[in-house]
C-alpha cells in the first residue's frame, strides 16, 4: 500500500472509530438493563429475616421513592417495589 493510500485508509478508519465511539458512551448500563418479573424473584410486599431485617431499603439493587414509606424501584425486578419488600436478589448494602 502507497504511503498516501495508507493515510488515506487511517484517516477514514479514525473517523469511522470517533464517530462509532461517541454515541456508545453515552449510553448507561441502564440502557441494557433487564428487569424481571416480581414472581421470578418471588417479590412480597413484606420484609424477610429472623428480625425482619432484610428488606429493599436495605438493598443494593433499590433506588427509594419520594419519601421513605413511598414505593421505589428496583434494578433487578420490574414495577414499582416497597421499601419493605424483599426478593430473592436481595443484597444487603455494605
Ligand atoms: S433486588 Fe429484591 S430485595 Fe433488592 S430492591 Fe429489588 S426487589 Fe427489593
Amino acid at each position: 500500500m502507497k504511503n498516501s493510500a495508507r493515510r488515506s485508509f487511517l484517516k477514514t478508519a479514525t473517523l469511522i472509530a470517533g464517530v462509532v465511539a461517541v454515541p456508545v458512551s453515552f449510553l448507561s448500563k441502564e440502557a441494557f438493563a433487564v428487569l424481571v418479573p416480581k414472581s421470578a424473584m418471588q417479590y412480597r410486599p413484606h420484609p424477610n429475616g429472623p428480625n425482619n431485617e432484610f428488606h429493599c431499603s436495605k438493598c443494593v439493587h433499590f433506588t427509594p421513592g419520594k419519601s421513605a414509606t413511598a414505593d421505589g424501584t428496583c434494578n433487578v425486578v420490574e414495577g414499582p417495589v416497597s421499601p419493605n419488600g424483599w426478593c430473592l436478589s436481595f443484597t444487603a448494602k455494605a
